[in-house]
């Protein structure tokens, strides 16, 4: 098998505390690092992560402790990471990803969550099931070509 055809996967399982946010994507960034990434490329990938993980905490779990699932996989110089959380799931995936758009604006967020992910990640989609959970899986060629 020739070096870039390889993957390697790796998957945390973490109470949904928002104490436990930095530390996991800490470790997504730890796992990331044998892509040789910049600090930039880790920056944008912790951003995205927070972004997601924040939004398993307050929308999915709605502040309760509930189990969430990350997974990883590095496949040639490209990461993929999965934020699952079995919360309350999205009604209107489309309407949620737009800029702005908001379902707790008297918590003063202002709805661009998923334009940080679109924006920081190569491909971003989710995933959702009113009732079940969801899953935002996302995509960040590292070092510039795939
Ligand atoms: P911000 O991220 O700017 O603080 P926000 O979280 O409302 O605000 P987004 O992250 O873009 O904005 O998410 C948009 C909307 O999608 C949320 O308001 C929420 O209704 C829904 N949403 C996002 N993630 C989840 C999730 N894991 N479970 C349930 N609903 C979600
Ligand atoms: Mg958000």
């Amino acid at each position: 098998m020739r070096e870039y055809e390889k993957s390697n996967e790796m998957a945390i399982e973490f109470d949904g505390h928002p104490s436990n946010e930095a530390f996991a994507r800490v470790a997504v960034a730890a796992f990331c690092t044998q892509l040789n990434p910049t600090l930039e490329e880790v920056a944008d990938l912790k951003t995205a992560l927070s972004e997601a993980i924040t939004n398993a905490i307050i929308h999915g779990y709605e502040g309760q402790v509930h189990k969430i699932r990350i997974e990883c996989e590095i496949r040639g110089n490209a990461i993929s990471v999965a934020v699952i959380d079995r919360g309350k799931g999205i009604e209107n995936i489309e309407e949620a990803m737009q800029p702005m758009f908001t379902t707790k604006p008297e918590m003063e967020r202002s709805g661009m969550g998923f334009v940080f992910m679109e924006a920081f990640m190569d491909q971003v989609q989710v995933e959702s099931r009113p009732g079940e959970g969801t899953a935002v899986r996302m995509k960040k060629v590292i070092g510039g070509q795939a």
